[in-house]
């Protein structure tokens, strides 16, 4: 170990890397907490925490979270077997998604879970049908893609035409279609308007809203308003142009606007799901230096990891690349040098985890590391490209640390794979 590099909850990185291997993704568990209780602390009682598991789907991830009192937004049928592996209640368990199959209803009918948010009245109706079959009552959420468009995100989910949930205008028609449910109960209102956002006003702004047509659909459909789900898409300034959300604000805000909300609707639950905000922090995509090569006045580190691991990295922008924060882990503390390109092993020129990034001298066995990416990092990557596999994911928890996901093995890929006989 050198005298600079860096050191998580007191074990040097190389230990680390060279006990599991590189590349891999390396969450501090003490920074998960933190940021969770911080956020728990300051937001109103009555605002519960959900974790998106589409940010980080892994076990332990997710059922640490949860055992600091987070429940969980699921979407598939792998994520609800995961939080139940990971121990969340299935009473803190909401699944939503656009294409749910009838075989992920009748597991969540059968998991108790707190809420199916139904994104179509169609779906509403299966679930019925499914409930009475297996005689249970099913509460179910409905999920209303806003009439009003929700600022401050790149990726606008209200005031368009979408695949998710049902328009405003449509579920204000749909008194005479809920009524006649046989098990479905009608719990109340789930919307989410985006991702990344980067400023308060726009949170607070389009929580206000959620709630406020929320309480009118509540009105118009006859249905008790027991829980609101107004979304997250809390933001992580990863490029140099951006600014950290300023959460103290953001909080304050939601607090002032849940505030009134609650003393209307006594004993409302609301949740707040988040995905990114949770998770990212904790997490850095640590890969091991291989080649430090020149091409026409270009420095290159080449890296055991890139893209195929790191999707998000690749950055925004055409003509200007953004880049990630990206810092050596072996010169931890030492001064930045010069400019380096920093690529993965892929055959591909888009395979850049950092254009021309200023970093302390870079030598071969190094270890470089991209900083907040513990959110949408390996399972939002094209991990199978090149057939590279899925890195090992590595947890320090109490000074420990822990190997919470093996990295795919070559066997592990071509045992999917059937050779068919020719002759
Ligand atoms: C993706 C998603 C989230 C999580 O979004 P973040 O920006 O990671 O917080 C929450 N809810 C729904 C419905 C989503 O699709």
């Amino acid at each position: 170990m050198t005298a600079t590099e860096l050191r998580v909850q007191g074990i040097p990185v190389s230990r680390i890397a060279a006990e599991f291997g590189t590349p891999l993704y390396l969450y501090d568990a003490d920074v998960l907490r933190s940021g969770y209780q911080r956020l728990r602390a300051a937001l109103h009682p009555a605002v519960d925490i959900f974790l998106s598991l589409k940010a980080n789907p892994n076990v332990s991830v997710c059922g640490y979270l949860g055992s600091l009192g987070a429940g969980a937004e699921i979407s598939s049928m792998t994520e609800l077997l995961t939080v139940r592996r990971a121990g969340i209640d299935p009473r803190n368990v909401i699944f939503l998604g656009p294409g749910k199959t009838r075989a992920e209803l009748e597991a969540c009918v059968q998991a108790g879970l707190y809420a199916i948010v139904c994104e179509s009245l169609d779906e509403v109706r299966q679930v019925d049908e499914i409930a009475a079959a297996a005689d249970r009552d099913v509460p179910v959420m409905l999920r209303v893609n806003p009439d009003f468009s929700a600022r401050g995100t790149g990726l606008t989910m209200g005031g368009k035409p979408r695949q998710f949930g049902v328009d405003v205008a449509q579920l204000r028609g749909a008194r005479a279609a809920l009524s006649g449910l046989r098990r479905v109960r009608v719990r109340g209102i789930h919307a989410y308007l985006g991702t990344r956002f980067l400023k308060a006003e726009d949170i607070v702004g389009n929580t206000e809203q959620v709630l406020a047509t929320a309480a009118g659909l509540a009105d118009d459909l006859r249905i008790p308003l027991d829980t609101v789900d107004f979304g997250g898409g809390f933001g992580v300034a990863y490029f140099d142009n951006e600014k950290d959300l300023d959460i103290e604000s953001t909080v304050a805000g939601i607090n002032a606007a849940v505030e009134p909300f609650v003393r209307a609707h006594p004993g409302v639950r609301l949740i707040n799901e988040l995905g990114r905000y949770l998770t990212a922090w904790c997490g850095t995509y640590v890969v091991r230096v291989l080649y430090v090569k020149e091409s026409q006045g270009e420095r290159f580190a080449i890296a055991d990891g890139g893209t195929n691991h790191h999707m998000a990295a690749v950055g925004v922008g055409s003509f200007v690349k953004r880049n990630f924060p990206l810092r050596s882990l072996t010169r931890h503390t030492d001064e930045p040098t010069g400019k380096y390109t920093v690529t993965g092993p892929l055959c591909t020129p888009n395979d850049v985890i950092g254009k021309k990034v200023l970093l302390p001298e870079v030598a071969a066995g190094d270890l470089l590391g991209v900083e907040r990416s513990g959110a949408y990092g390996p399972s939002a990557s094209p991990g199978h490209f090149l057939s590279h596999g899925f890195p090992a994911e590595v947890m320090v928890l109490n000074g420990e640390a822990h190997l919470i996901r093996d990295r795919d093995r070559s066997e592990d890929l071509l045992a999917k794979q059937h050779l068919i006989p020719f002759a």
